[in-house]
């Protein structure tokens, strides 16, 4: 039996795209383009804050997780914990803004299921807060979300145990993917191309 636990980032990779979550949990493939290291910049500015408490809240950045029973590890911009409600907040900091799908709630909830796991409290709240808008939106953990969360990881242990990449196949994410030049989806989508391609190999063989 296969006990590695997936990384909370995955997630988010799969929802993006499965091949990419492939390429770079699998194939450990990565680049980064502008997005993905202003990313990197900001998690890094949020993660090394000093713990602190303000009118009974408990304020800690890059918090570790790990849930073995769902399978899930990786590390939390921030967790808040209300000391009177006994109550936990996680807060994701994101880039962009908000996005019409669902990565960014999902793997917030996957965040919220790891603190259960780890706590045994009940997390009915978490917070997405996005660097573009200067905006925090705070995300209800409610049972659609957990729904879809629990689905999206059945479906990334799926992909990763199977060990097999998704063949490329361009759609409209490839426009903002930092892998796009490694995975070259519009050329080896080419019917045109492969043929060329194998052709070559074929002229390869024959000398
Ligand atoms: S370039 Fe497109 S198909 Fe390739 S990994 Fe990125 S999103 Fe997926």
């Amino acid at each position: 039996m296969d006990t590695r636990l997936i990384p909370l980032s995955a997630l988010q990779h799969y929802v993006f795209c499965p091949r990419q979550c492939a390429l770079i949990h699998n194939e450990q493939v990565w680049a980064d383009n502008f997005l993905t290291a202003q990313g990197i910049q900001l998690h890094d500015r949020v993660d090394h804050g000093e713990p602190e408490t303000r009118k009974g809240i408990r304020y800690e950045r890059g918090v570790a997780v790990a849930a073995p029973t769902l399978g899930l590890t990786g590390k939390l911009d921030l967790l808040e914990y209300n000391k009177k409600r006994h109550c936990y907040i996680p807060v994701e900091y994101k880039r962009g803004r908000p996005k019409i799908d669902d990565c960014d709630t999902i793997q917030l909830c996957a965040q919220a299921l790891c603190i259960e796991e780890m706590t045994s409290a009940s997390v009915t709240t978490g917070a997405l807060w996005y660097w573009q808008t200067r905006k925090r939106c705070e995300v209800a953990i409610d049972d659609a979300l957990r729904h879809k969360t629990l689905t999206t990881i059945a479906g990334v242990k799926q992909l990763l145990l199977a060990g097999k990449t998704p063949k490329t196949k361009w759609c409209s994410a490839c426009k903002a993917c930092s892998l796009v030049e490694l995975c070259y989806p519009k050329l080896l989508s080419r019917d045109k191309t492969n043929r060329y391609l194998s052709a070559l190999f074929a002229m390869g063989d024959d000398e």
